[in-house]
């Protein structure tokens, strides 16, 4: 029987070697280019996401800009992303609040994030995370299911139980990294229809492979 700190240090240490330097899949280059890719990631491939975005960048380089824009033009670079509508008046409304109310800068809380256009709890997270370091554990749909499998987390309902006991999981140092490793885990081996346990160094200290 593996307590709860072992795991974390057996996950840790695992995850050390087999990611050492992870990072998200979006790609961007500044808070405005991440704050654009999170939005489009909803319900969206990071690989999709990450073809829309040079052109629509070239064309919409800032949170100015996009303010300024027009939704059809807005619609028209991003039609090939899931929820076009939605996401265009997202883009634009979220750079309108942040002009007129934040002086074009994200504000640091996920509180605060969380009640601009277009962002949820997850999305706040990783740009509070990403951005300003602010301690914080995304939980999208690989996390929460890899922490379930894992046992980190035990009988988290919902994504937010998931989130509160991630965070008092990790040490704080390495909430970054955390995150990211169990997105990449989801993504490539502890997949949501067949986990390919075979291929997966975490087996002894896991839940799910030791009910099997
Ligand atoms: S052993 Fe299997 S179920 Fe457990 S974390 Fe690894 S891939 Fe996922």
């Amino acid at each position: 029987m593996t307590n709860n700190s072992n795991k974390i240090e057996a996950v840790i240490h695992y995850f050390k070697r087999k990611y050492p330097n992870p990072k998200s899949e979006l790609i961007y280059k500044n808070p405005y280019q991440l704050t654009v890719a999170v939005i489009l990631s909803a319900q969206c491939t990071d690989n999709r996401v990450n073809l829309i975005t040079p052109a629509f960048f070239n064309r919409f380089p800032s949170f100015k800009a996009l303010a300024k824009a027009k939704i059809d033009d807005i619609y028209d670079k991003i039609k090939s992303c899931s929820y076009p509508n939605n996401k265009s008046k997202y883009l634009k409304s979220i750079s309108e609040v942040l002009i007129n109310q934040y002086d074009a800068v994200l504000p640091k809380t996920i509180e605060d994030l969380e009640k601009l256009p277009g962002i949820g709890r997850k999305s706040a997270s990783v740009l509070a995370l990403l951005i300003h370091k602010t301690p914080a554990f995304p939980v999208d749909t690989h996390v929460f299911r890899v922490a379930n499998r894992l046992g980190i987390t035990k009988n988290a309902k919902t994504p937010l139980a998931s989130e509160k006991q991630l965070m008092k999981a990790f040490p704080e140092k390495y909430l970054y990294f955390a995150h990211n490793w169990l997105v990449l885990h989801g993504r490539y081996t502890c997949k949501a229809r067949k986990p390919e346990c075979n291929k997966c160094g975490l087996s002894n200290f896991c839940d799910y492979y030791n009910s099997l």
